[in-house]
C-alpha cells in the first residue's frame, strides 16, 4: 500500500517539491550562517554525537531506506535500474560504512544532535524518491526512461561515466584531506595537490559531479532536485570554507576558486 502510493506520480510530485523547498530553506539558511560542524563549529547547538557515530547515523537512511523502497516499488528485475541501485548503493555503502572510519577527527569532536536529524529526515525524504524514480516502478512515462532504454542512450553513457568521475574526484580529494592530519594531530593545513591546486573544495566538487551524473542516468526530478539541494548544501559551505582558508592562511594560494574550478 505504502509502495502504491509512493509510485504514483502526483504523490511523487509532492514528495519532490518537499525536496526541492528544503533545498531553499538550506540556501536561505546557509546564506546567513554556517552549518555548525567541523572547522564551523562552535557551542550552543545543544546536544551532540561523536563525530564517527554522527556520520553513520546521518548517512545510514541513504542506503538502508533506498534499498527497500527500490525493492519494494521495483516492477520487475531488469539490468538498467540495477545499475542505478549498484552506483547507489556504492556510494552511500561508502559514506556509511567506510568514509567515517577513514577521517582524523579531532580529539573530542562531536556534531550537534539537531543537524544528525535534519540530515537523516532529509536523507529518509532522499532516498524514497530517488529510489522510486531509478527503480522504474512510477505509474507514468515521463518520469522514467526504463521501459525504452538501451544501452545506447547517451543518457546512459553520460549519466553513469559522470558518477564514477565524480565518485574518483571526491574520493581522491577526501583521501589527501584524511592525509593532512597525522594520527593523533588535530590542526589544519593548507592542502595541496591533485585539484585541490585549483579549489579549496575539490571533495565537494566531485560531489557536484555525482549528482549531475546520477539526474542525467535517472532522467527524474528526483535526481534533479538532488542535485540542487546538493548545489545549495555545498556551494555556501564551500564558499565558507574559501573564506576561512584565506583568512586563516596569510600564504593561501590567491589563484584558487572555492568550488569550481576557475570559476567559483
Ligand atoms: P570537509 O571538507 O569540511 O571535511 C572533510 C574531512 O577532512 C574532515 O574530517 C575535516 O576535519 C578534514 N579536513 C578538511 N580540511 C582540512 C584541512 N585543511 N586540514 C586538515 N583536515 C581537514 O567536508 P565535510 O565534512 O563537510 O563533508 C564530508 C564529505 O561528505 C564530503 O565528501 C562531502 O562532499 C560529503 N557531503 C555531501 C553532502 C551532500 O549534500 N550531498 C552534504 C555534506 C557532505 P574537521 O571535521 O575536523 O574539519
Amino acid at each position: 500500500m505504502m509502495f502504491d502510493r509512493l509510485t504514483d506520480p502526483d504523490q511523487h510530485m509532492t514528495l519532490v517539491w518537499t525536496q526541492l523547498a528544503f533545498a531553499l530553506l538550506t540556501v536561505l539558511g546557509l546564506s546567513l550562517l554556517s552549518a555548525p560542524y567541523g572547522r564551523h563549529n562552535r557551542a550552543g547547538w545543544g546536544p551532540t554525537i561523536p563525530t564517527r557515530w554522527a556520520w553513520v547515523l546521518m548517512e545510514a537512511p541513504s542506503f538502508f531506506m533506498f534499498l527497500v523502497v527500490f525493492v519494494g516499488t521495483m516492477p520487475e528485475p531488469a539490468a538498467y535500474p540495477l545499475l542505478l541501485l549498484g552506483l547507489w548503493l556504492t556510494h552511500y555503502g561508502h559514506r556509511t560504512f567506510v568514509f567515517p572510519w577513514r577521517i582524523r577527527v579531532r580529539p573530542g569532536d562531536a556534531m550537534p544532535a539537531v543537524i544528525v536529524l535534519l540530515a537523516m529526515v532529509f536523507n529518509t525524504l532522499n532516498s524514497t524518491i530517488n529510489a522510486t524514480a531509478a527503480s522504474g516502478g512510477l505509474v507514468s512515462t515521463w518520469f522514467g526512461m526504463h521501459a525504452s532504454t538501451t544501452w545506447l542512450d547517451p543518457r546512459v553513457w553520460i549519466g553513469v561515466t559522470l558518477f564514477v568521475v565524480g565518485t574518483v574526484t571526491h574520493r581522491r580529494a577526501d583521501a589527501r584531506l584524511a592525509a593532512l592530519r597525522a594520527p593523533g594531530e588535530s590542526g589544519y593545513k593548507i592542502p595541496h595537490g591533485g585539484l585541490h591546486e585549483y579549489v579549496s573544495c575539490p571533495n565537494y566538487f566531485g560531489e557536484l559531479i555525482v549528482w549531475t551524473g546520477w539526474t542525467i542516468a535517472t532522467w527524474s526530478p528526483a535526481g534533479l532536485a538532488f542535485l540542487l539541494y546538493t548545489a545549495a548544501n555545498l556551494v555556501p559551505r564551500a564558499l565558507q570554507h574559501h573564506a576561512w582558508y584565506r583568512a586563516t592562511f596569510p600564504d593561501y594560494p590567491n589563484t584558487r576558486r572555492a568550488v569550481l574550478p576557475f570559476l567559483l
